[in-house]
């Protein structure tokens, strides 16, 4: 690749990260802004710097490594394997990407927290507390690299195409920058299958941090016992039946 085609692809990868702030801005400031009220988390400028490099050279940087180690690690695999795969229903193949990824996902985010070892470059991620959307990425580059590469890896080697599924993956990054927004969103019954904004708020909260690890998929941390829901609202049924057993 010559000097031009180089400063051009850098230009557009770096204007596509641009385009996902903006993107996480227009949908998620202005509902912090109106339902925070003055004492809430404000966009600090590294934070953001974070979310567009991430977005953007991470996300390609993470791609070249997926792209190599499947490439070297496919020849490996029977051709009639290949074929096989290829030949199945787009959703099955999307489903199957999903979750690789989220067990990916599940399996090396509680390890961080349980490997002094991860936890030195996850900790980073965990100096937000009060939550706020433009802080999804604060994120350690070991960190980062080790979630998106694993999680995209197993789906790569086996031969699922990825790129058919380009829409889904700016979705689910679009996903998470909602998990870390400071809106008070649950999805009652459903939050056991798929996370919500205040499943992952308790682990961000240092008495609930082991609790809630998984990216999407919630329904991993009910199977793995890590699943910690969100504390019923004064008044509810569920809270007055608390209260109810704690008087009588
Ligand atoms: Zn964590
Ligand atoms: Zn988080």
């Amino acid at each position: 690749m010559d000097a031009q085609n180089l400063l051009r692809l850098s230009l557009s990868v770096g204007l596509s990260g641009l385009v996902f702030v903006v993107i996480s801005a227009l949908i998620f400031w202005p509902f912090e802004e109106l339902l925070e009220g003055p004492k809430g988390e404000r966009p600090k400028l590294k934070d953001l710097a974070y979310l567009w490099f991430y977005q953007s050279f991470g996300l390609w940087i993470g791609a070249g490594i997926i792209f190599e180690i499947a490439f070297q690690l496919r020849g490996l695999l029977p051709h009639a394997w290949r074929l096989f795969v290829l030949h199945q229903p787009f959703w099955l193949q999307a489903t199957a990407a999903l979750l690789f990824a989220e067990v990916w996902v599940y399996s090396v985010h509680r390890l961080s927290h349980q490997w002094k070892f991860l936890w030195q470059f996850h900790r980073v991620h965990h100096t937000l507390v009060d939550m706020t959307w433009s802080a999804s990425s604060r994120q350690h580059p070991v960190d980062f690299f080790l979630a998106v590469v694993g999680a995209n890896l197993p789906a790569m080697i086996l031969g699922i195409d990825l790129k058919s599924i380009a829409l889904f993956v700016l979705l689910e990054r679009l996903y998470t920058v909602m998990l870390h927004s400071n809106l008070n969103l649950d999805w009652g019954w459903f939050s056991k299958i798929v996370a919500s904004p205040n499943l992952h708020r308790l682990h961000h909260q240092p008495t609930t941090r082991g609790k809630n690890y998984a990216g999407i998929l919630s329904l991993l941390d009910v199977l793995a016992n890590t699943y910690e829901p969100p504390a019923p609202k004064p008044g509810s049924d569920v809270a007055g039946d608390r209260e109810h057993k704690l008087t009588g």
